[in-house]
């Protein structure tokens, strides 16, 4: 839904290019600091490519005092530049670009850059985010075309500045105009949810599925493994079986490699207002953590059920500062969750679900020594619909990476979560019957 609402947002602008620059959204939300396990992402955009521009080289130089960016086109591009606070970043949007750049690039920073990260953030948008190692201010920024046999370049010159003069840099008139893009998408989906009505109204609940991360936010990752692509994978199967029954209405919070930020993904299952959300991940340990194996199921609780449920909703609640999205706009709506989950309801229902989750998965699937647990994942804080969200397993496994790329332990899992949402509107409904 989102991408649709981000589709009619661009065919409204009338340029794709254009739009791509004038229409990016940020959203705010908490989050720290990416890691360096994410950076120099290589994106497979599933999108025929042969008419976006090429990136072919990307490249830094400089000191910690001034750092300069340069990325090889084969074309001029429009572009736009602006920096982020806390953690401190710069993000160039840009039209979509075919990146073929080596493996690694932007995993290695210089000077004023920690790392880069690049991908698509919607259909005919991509993105440039740097992680900066301090304060800095955006110097200088244009694009040169082809001249004395260099190719068109897009630069980017980085100053080294103090907190004060960053945060001055941060002022409304230098910010990109991201909310009226928003307010656009958000009319965009609810012009097309008024347009539903003159068709038979749909009663059947409504369950969204949400594959984790997506475009310039991969997730994690091993042999040559990402975990956007094997949930999206598996998203995708879960729907086409969830869908087969009838029963249910689906819908994904992304159906391709496009960045979500984690509000839009909340906001989905809120203005659809869902039965069900079931957000989709993969985790990985650091290697210096040991071995883990196994599904877990969590919900949302302000408190972690213990250290490794924190770790992890603090890794997934970094999407958006990995992505660009602007952090420091709307800090209070945490706590505005935190106090609607006194909306008891919710919790016992997410509760619930997530323990028929768990019997139904361990008949097909390995699960976690502790297959049940709670964190402050911002993507679970819908008040008013149950959540959960499920580690299918480690991509630092070897045996559970093996589980998560074959075809066979997919059909058997989607059944079983099928199954597990069965039993789960099932008894809902037979609820609600005795309740009249
Ligand atoms: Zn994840």
């Amino acid at each position: 839904m989102a991408n649709r609402a981000n589709h009619l947002v661009l065919l409204g602008c009338g340029l794709l290019c254009a739009a791509a620059l004038l229409c990016v959204r940020t959203i705010a939300a908490e989050g720290a600091a990416p890691g360096p396990a994410v950076s120099g992402a290589t994106l497979q955009s599933p999108a025929p490519t042969a008419n976006f521009p090429v990136a072919s080289g990307a490249r830094l130089a400089g000191d910690a005092k001034q750092t300069r960016f340069i990325l090889d086109l084969d074309r001029t591009i429009q572009f736009r530049a602006f920096p982020l606070a806390d953690p401190y970043r710069v993000v160039v949007d840009i039209p979509q670009i075919n990146f073929q750049l080596a493996a690694g690039t932007g995993s290695a920073g210089r000077g004023l850059v920690k790392a880069f990260r690049y991908g698509l953030v919607m259909p005919g948008g991509s993105r440039i985010v740097f992680d900066l190692t301090g304060p800095a201010k955006i110097a200088n920024s244009y694009v040169l075309e082809a001249a004395n046999g260099q190719p068109p370049r897009l630069v980017l010159e980085f100053e080294e500045v103090d907190r004060t003069a960053f945060v001055q840099s941060l002022t409304p008139e230098n910010r990109p105009e991201l909310r009226p893009a928003i307010a656009d998408a958000n009319a965009a989906v609810a012009s097309v949810e008024a347009a539903k009505p003159a068709q038979a109204p749909d009663s059947r609940p409504l369950i969204v599925l949400d594959p984790g991360h997506g475009g310039i936010d991969n997730g994690t990752q091993a042999a040559g493994e990402m975990e956007k692509n094997l949930v999206l994978g598996f998203g995708l199967a879960l729907r086409d079986r969830i869908e087969k029954s009838g029963k249910y209405r689906v819908v994904m919070t992304r159906t391709d490699d496009t960045f979500i930020p984690l509000n839009d993904r909340v906001k989905v299952a809120r203005n659809g207002s869902a039965a069900l959300f079931v957000s989709i991940h993969a985790d990985a340990l650091p290697r210096r953590e040991g071995d883990a194996q196994g599904a877990t199921i969590y919900t949302l609780s302000d408190k972690a059920s213990d250290a490794e449920a924190e770790r992890l909703a603090e890794t997934e609640n970094k999407s958006d500062a990995i992505g660009g999205v602007n952090l420091t706009d709307e800090p209070t709506e945490v706590a505005d969750i935190l106090i609607d989950l006194a909306q008891r309801e919710t919790k016992t229902f997410s509760n619930r679900f997530a323990r028929l989750l768990m019997g139904e998965m361990k008949t097909t699937a390995r699960m976690h020594k502790h297959p049940l647990k709670s964190a402050g994942f911002r993507v679970l804080k819908a008040p008013d619909v149950p959540s959960v969200l499920v580690e299918l397993g480690y991509v630092s496994n070897k045996g559970d990476l093996e589980h998560l790329v074959s075809e066979n332990w997919r059909t058997k899992t989607v059944g079983s979560m099928a199954q597990a949402i069965d039993v789960f509107f099932a008894k809902r409904l037979a609820t609600a019957g005795a309740a009249k």
